[in-house]
């Protein structure tokens, strides 16, 4: 099933007067969308304790819940004690996931911090396949690591680059950011035409069956030189790009991503606009 939902809490949640995290999954659910994501960009501080008294309020409601890892992780680092620092944080988040309830924790692959970038991309690669030794040495293999595409030009995660990394083992997903995309090509998102090529080009890169579970964020997304300067909401009607060309063909190929808003504070209600565009479509067919 395709789900929908908001990346963090927004500016409804907090006028409803609502602000724990418990009280997410009902907010949610009330707002007739599926899923939240839950972010530790400034690291995982989250008790064991904490985490398992959110998860059994999102089961209880029936809705699923992602993270997202800090946003310290660069495994193209060079310097062994952060890339250990790195593993950590995304181990860490997978704990957190594990008491909160969720199989998907998505992650910022690296940064090539001034060297080479296809020399960065060698060392991300191998980095990342030590990561998974680890990974399915300590069992987790009920779980996904999903690697963003990025939205700042100097950052790795282009669309080649995440497929790269997504094919070094089963328990990788794209974490396909439209906005992201958009930014670094500065607008080249603007038809179905261009949302197909992105799809197929995954597609033939990493396979149907992992393109059908993707996971994905969308959000307008100002950009500049750099690629990606700030998240906007769906107001914009500048930046874009516009999710409707893309809903079509999500129902075209069938697939089934869970799909997350990163509208600036708007993103329960963006994500009901999306969800309500899907159907739209699918309820055409
Ligand atoms: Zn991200």
């Amino acid at each position: 099933m395709i789900k929908f939902g908001p990346s963090g809490t927004d500016v409804a949640f907090a006028a409803a007067g609502l602000s724990h995290t418990v009280e997410v999954p009902a907010f949610v659910k009330a707002n007739g969308l599926d899923i939240f994501e839950y972010s530790f960009s400034r690291g995982v501080r989250l008790s064991r304790e904490t985490a398992e008294k959110i998860g059994d309020a999102f089961r209880s409601e029936g809705v699923g819940i992602s993270v997202h890892a800090p946003y310290f992780i660069n495994f193209a680092g060079e310097d062994p004690v952060k890339l250990r620092a790195t593993f950590g944080y995304l181990f860490s988040s997978l704990d957190a996931l594990t008491y909160l309830g969720g199989d998907r924790a998505v992650f910022h692959p690296g940064s090539p911090l001034g060297a080479p970038r296809r020399e960065a991309m060698t060392r991300l690669i191998a980095s990342m396949n030590d990561f998974m030794d680890e990974f399915y040495a300590a069992g987790y293999d009920d779980r996904y690591v999903c690697a963003e595409t990025m939205g700042k030009i100097n950052q790795l995660g282009d669309l080649d680059e995440v497929i790269e990394i997504v094919n070094i083992a089963d328990n990788i997903l794209p974490c396909i950011d439209f906005g992201h995309l958009n930014a670094r090509t500065y607008g080249s998102l603007k038809g179905k035409d261009d949302y197909r090529a992105v799809l197929d080009k995954l597609i033939d890169g990493v396979g149907e069956e992992k393109v059908r579970k993707m996971h994905v964020h969308f959000s307008k997304i100002e950009y500049g030189k750099g690629g990606e300067i700030r998240h906007l909401t769906f107001e914009d009607e500048v930046y874009g790009p516009d999710f409707e060309p893309l809903a079509e063909l999500l129902v075209e190929y069938r697939l089934e991503p869970w799909i997350l808003s990163e509208s600036a504070g708007t993103q329960s209600a963006d994500a009901k606009t999306m969800k309500n565009l899907y159907f739209k479509h699918a309820n055409n067919k």
